[in-house]
């Protein structure tokens, strides 16, 4: 059997919301079986469960944030898509996330940090299968039109790839690789994805702490590119460390269907805001989908039986 997975034990973090600029501490713990991702507002004076679910997402403007319900009036969490999209690389079924404010941390801008956090608690199989959400027709959403198209889709597949293209102006964005692939088989999250950093131009960022978002934004935990240069004095982690990063958003953003997908993945130009829309576009009609599990690990994908780096 393909088992669900959990924590082994508890583990901690302390940060800042890169929006918020607000401290707060997570304290990730084992779930049981079919739990699935569930975070816990541990700052309220009753404790507020919101579970990862695709209806729980009421906002994806700057960051992917979800409520219960997604009611916009309910306490919330935000920028959940870095730690979801680790919890995916690693397989990670089952999780109680309690968090004292309404911001995940930002850490190092990238998913590097909760790998790290995750692996060290120690990853367990659960006696209960893993169940997958299986796409059984191609599902597309588009916005916009000439330069303003952006586009992205989910077709059948046995296993979990996903294809980003990103097509930005800036000279600096444009000099990287602005393409890339990764399949979610090959056990290479860890090492090829999880450290892509966010990034932001500076023009939309003196626009954007304008309006009181990223009051958390540095050049320690984002990329920071002006209208010609990298302005981080390291530079990048990967050569295409912008479409890197775009993959990892959609894993995160993905795993909030509350099952890892076995899909083909593909978008242009996307962000949380589409990945959403293709979710509930997917999950609106019961005929494009299936929930499966693999009672023989061989019948899985290839590289779906690993354990942590991969599936
Ligand atoms: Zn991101």
């Amino acid at each position: 059997m393909l088992a669900q997975r959990t924590l082994k034990s508890i583990t901690r973090a302390v940060g800042v919301g890169i929006h918020s600029g607000r401290k707060v501490e997570l304290v990730l713990r084992p779930a049981a079986p079919d739990t699935g991702l569930v975070f816990r507002r541990t700052d309220l004076a009753q404790p507020v469960d919101i579970p990862v679910l695709p209806t729980s997402v009421c906002d994806t403007r700057m960051a992917t944030t979800i409520s219960p319900g997604g009611d916009p009036g309910a306490p919330k969490v935000q920028t959940i898509e870095h730690l979801l999209s680790a919890c995916a690389g690693l397989g990670l079924d089952n999780l109680l996330i309690e968090i004292s404010a309404d911001e995940v941390p930002i850490l190092d801008g990238s998913a590097a940090s909760f790998v790290f956090l995750l692996q060290s608690a120690g990853i367990e199989r659960q006696n209960a299968p893993k169940r997958f959400l299986r796409v059984l027709k191609p599902v597309e959403v588009r916005r916009g039109e000439g330069k303003g198209l952006m586009w992205a889709k989910l077709e059948p597949h046995h296993g979990y790839t996903l294809s980003f293209e990103i097509e930005f102006d800036n000279p600096a964005v444009a000099a990287t690789g602005q393409r890339t692939t990764f399949d979610m088989g090959s056990g290479l999250y860890k090492k090829d994805i999880a450290r892509a950093r966010t990034f932001g131009m500076t023009a939309d960022i003196e626009l954007m702490r304008s309006r009181g978002l990223t009051l958390g934004g540095n050049m320690d935990n984002a990329i920071v590119v002006d209208d010609y240069k990298i302005l981080n004095a390291d530079g990048l982690r990967y050569d295409d460390e912008f479409v890197k990063h775009k993959i990892l958003d959609a894993i995160g953003d993905m795993q909030v269907a509350g099952h890892p997908l076995l899909a083909a993945y593909t978008s242009f130009k996307g962000g949380h805001a589409l990945n959403n829309l293709l979710l509930r576009e997917l999950l609106k009609d019961e005929t494009q989908y299936e929930i499966v599990s693999f009672d023989d690990e061989r019948d899985a994908p290839a590289g779906f039986a690993e354990l942590a780096p991969a599936w």
